[in-house]
């Protein structure tokens, strides 16, 4: 099968004509027609086997969460998912890893109802990259550099259980759990807060996605802000799954520092605590500490003692 047409055959169907797109897959640039006075909102992924994801990653999951990482960063703005490109470099054309990767990121694709609109497809060790589009009103994004002090930092869903996931993955023998099997899912699978992004565009000064650990992430908040950060960890958020799969002195480093996490970090004036809750409908929102003036992340535990941490975020070339 050559290039034009495993094109046509696994990534073609991923492009219906829809809403804005003008012209997808076929000519040498895709034709985007977005509404009218928004701002596009662009970013980039690349998703490399072995260091984005665990080698032995289910094709159907590697396209999933390549697509999933970017949606990710767009509900961080408050942007509309509204389109991608996929450029992949694959070792050879595998029907079967190719159909599940294709399925994998039609349905992630289709949770946030966007079209795949172009790409490019070479052969080479296998990499994935992505760049999705967002639109938004002029003005309207949730940026890093716009917290104030006195905001609660408030994190959606929980944090840690990608890196527990991935923690046991390396250590021999994984254990056949449902609970190990919830951890798995949350790092094969996670699930970009899209819907919460955009209803707390009007209600969130700030706010980052997590993607490398809180406390690297939010540190880029405090700079970008020219603010400082007071977390309690005692209110960090855990699954059940996490809870019970990790001893206590373990928890800090994964919940902090462990990445994959997926979730959104905003900081929110208290008295809009209430509308971002409601903005997060089901999906749960807690109040993890304040933005205080000064520079950099501090932590108390729960007697309000200073917590010494020094595990960094993931960094590459570091
Ligand atoms: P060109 O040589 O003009 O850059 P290509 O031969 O690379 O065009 O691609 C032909 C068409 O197929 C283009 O519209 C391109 O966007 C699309 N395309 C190529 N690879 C992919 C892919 N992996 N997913 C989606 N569309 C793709
Ligand atoms: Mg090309």
């Amino acid at each position: 099968m050559d290039e034009f047409a495993l094109i046509r055959r696994w990534f073609a169907p991923l492009a219906p004509h829809g809403d804005g797109v003008v012209l997808g897959i076929g000519d040498d640039c895709a034709l985007l027609a977005p509404p009218p006075d928004e701002q596009l909102a662009i970013t980039t992924d690349t998703l490399i086997a072995g260091r984005h994801f665990p080698l032995d990653t289910a094709p159907a999951d590697i396209g999933w969460k390549s697509l999933a990482v970017s949606l990710s960063d767009l509900a961080a703005m408050g942007a509309r998912p509204y389109g991608f490109t996929l450029a992949l470099s694959l070792p050879q054309a595998d029907e079967n890893w190719l159909a599940g990767f294709a399925e994998g990121l039609r349905a992630c694709a289709q949770t946030a109802g966007i079209a795949l609109v172009g790409g490019d497809t070479t052969r080479g060790e296998l990499s994935i990259t992505i760049t999705a589009f967002g639109t938004l009103p002029a003005g309207a994004a949730l940026r890093r550099d716009a917290a104030q002090v006195g905001d609660c930092i408030c994190v959606t869903g929980t944090l840690g259980d990608a890196a527990l996931a991935l923690r046991l993955l390396q250590s021999d023998g994984w254990p056949q759990t449902d609970a190990a099997r919830a951890l798995r899912a949350r790092l094969d699978r996670p699930t970009p807060r899209n819907a919460a992004g955009l209803a707390l565009r009007s209600i969130a000064h700030a706010a980052i996605d997590l993607s490398d650990g809180l406390f690297g992430d939010l540190g880029h908040v405090c700079d970008a802000s020219g603010v400082g950060a007071e977390l309690s960890i005692a209110d960090l958020p855990a699954s059940p799954a996490f809870t019970a799969g990790v001893p206590t002195d373990a928890r800090l480093a994964l919940q902090l520092a462990g990445g994959d996490d997926y979730e959104l970090c905003i900081c929110v004036p208290p008295a809009r605590l209430d509308a971002a809750r409601q903005a997060c409908g089901a999906l749960p929102l807690t109040v993890i500490g304040r933005i205080v003036q000064g520079e950099g992340v501090r932590l108390r535990n729960g007697g309000g003692a200073i917590v010494d941490f020094s595990t960094p975020s993931y960094r590459h070339f570091s």
